[in-house]
């Protein structure tokens, strides 16, 4: 078994990473992925309302 970050030995204090380093590294990883989540919704309107404008042409 080897870190997913590095690839080196797993350090059973760590697992399954091999040092707090590449503990933290994944944690932002994930953190930054899970705040992308949200920017990919479609913008939709806040309340919905219509605006009344009988100017057309
Ligand atoms: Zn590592």
């Amino acid at each position: 078994m080897s870190c997913p970050i590095c690839q080196n030995p797993v350090n059973k204090d760590f697992a399954p990473f091999c040092s707090k380093m590449c503990k933290n590294i994944d944690l932002i990883k994930w953190f930054k992925e899970d705040y992308r989540i949200p920017t990919q919704e479609p913008i939709t309107n806040e309340d919905g309302k219509e605006e009344e404008n009988d100017s057309n042409s």
